[in-house]
């Protein structure tokens, strides 16, 4: 016998740690930007598993891919060689024009790896002074979970109670190239930032500031270390949201959609100069680089090319963006975005984005606040002129109720 949404998140609600604060609609299946619950309601899925599933849900010829490699071979672990991996690193490198690859599973261990491949470039490439290495980190950022990410995390919640942290991170202003130029020292080795901010609350920098500060790395013998987790793979309109600005930064860690929401795999693409600072056994993941990952985001990298959904999302964001921010609500403070990802920020006497996200979810569209008062539109990029025709008047009424 089945069980009722209720019944499940009960059940959730006992044995699940409460880490997160989910919607209450029970995900049983889906299909491109389409879920449906355990109850039989059909919604369109506006925040894609936070970019994950760009691709879509259960994308044909990604779910063929894992399939297919999950009869073949799973796993190897590093200690042997699979035949999947080289072909991945080889296509993301043509790809991106990079000149390495090191593969990861989660976001935040790619972050992780960025990190400690810049720390060890400043020791063995800049020669910085041992254990004097400084990374600079931007306010309101957000790079993953773990412990030395938070460290340099300007969000108290996500730093309170697990202390003590990790040393090396000085925090400046996003947006704020003279900041990023006075917190630079001779022992600065790595800048990080996301081109558009995305748990931030979808924050894009203003036109020019990437470029700026890409050039003052250029100048400092500082690494630009650009998390295009979220904002990349075609969320913000580019293949990686930075080439707004026609830069190239030295390291650049993706994630999410990567694998188009299979399995979880993430990666560093860098130089040879920086990620060659690597000698076997100085970094390493069981899973990181097995044959089905791999499989999976060679897939998942071929539908976002073939299928060109990065201009999907470069003409449906403007399209999509134009109408949201032609809604008149006394609720609105700002309409942004790039590509389709889209913030529409609340005033604060709106009384959070939260009640506004219920509401959605009742007229069948799933979205998710970001920081109490910002609505985040993100939706899977195979998404139609039709789907945003259909969405639209819901928003629209939504943002206008009291
Ligand atoms: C989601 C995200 C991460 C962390 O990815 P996980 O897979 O959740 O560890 C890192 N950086 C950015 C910009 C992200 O959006």
């Amino acid at each position: 016998m089945s069980m009722n949404t209720q019944e499940i998140i009960n059940i959730e609600e006992q044995y699940g740690a409460h880490n997160y604060h989910p919607l209450d609609v029970v995900i049983e299946r889906a299909k491109g930007i389409w879920v449906w619950d355990v109850d039989g309601r059909k919604y369109m899925d506006c925040l894609a598993a936070y970019s994950a599933v760009n691709q879509g849900h259960c994308h044909p010829r990604i779910v063929n891919a894992l399939k297919e490699q999950a009869e073949k071979v799973t796993l190897t672990s590093r200690a042997f060689r699979n035949a999947q991996l080289p072909f991945l690193c080889k296509e993301l490198c043509e790809l991106t024009g990079y000149e390495m690859v090191l593969p990861m599973n989660s976001g935040a261990e790619a972050v992780e790896t960025a990190l400690k491949a810049v720390r060890k470039w400043g020791y063995k490439v800049k020669g910085v002074p041992e254990y004097k290495a400084e990374i600079i980190a931007c306010t309101n950022n957000f790079a993953g979970r773990t412990i030395s990410i938070i460290s340099f995390s300007t969000e108290a919640q996500y730093k309170d109670g697990f202390g003590p942290f990790t040393e090396g991170f000085k925090i400046v202003e996003f947006g704020n190239t003279k900041a990023l130029q006075d917190a630079i020292t001779s022992n600065t080795v790595g800048f990080l930032v996301e081109p558009i901010q995305g748990e931030g609350g979808v924050i894009i920098p203003p036109d020019g500031y990437l470029k700026e500060a890409y050039d003052i790395c250029r100048t400092n013998n500082v690494l630009m270390i650009a998390d295009e987790i979220q904002s990349g793979l075609g969320r913000a309109g580019k293949l990686f949201a930075y080439e707004y600005e026609g830069i190239k930064p030295d390291v650049v860690t993706i994630g999410k959609a990567l694998s188009g929401g299979c399995y979880p795999v993430s990666a560093v693409l860098s130089s040879k100069e920086v990620l060659g600072v690597f000698k076997p056994g100085d970094h390493g993941s069981t899973f990181g680089g097995n044959p089905l990952g791999a499989a999976v985001a060679r897939e998942a990298i071929k539908v976002l090319i073939e299928e060109n959904l990065i201009e999907n999302s470069y003409n449906l964001g403007k399209y999509f963006l134009e109408k949201l921010k032609s809604i008149q609500s006394k609720h609105i403070k700002e309409v942004r975005g790039k590509g389709l990802f889209i913030g529409v920020e609340l005033k604060p006497e709106a009384k959070g984005a939260r009640r506004f996200c219920e509401a959605l979810k009742d007229k069948g569209i799933l979205c998710k606040e970001t920081h109490e008062n910002v609505i985040r539109f993100a939706p899977p990029l195979v998404i139609t002129k039709d789907d945003i025709d259909w969405a639209f008047p819901k928003i629209e009424e939504v943002l206008k109720m009291d």
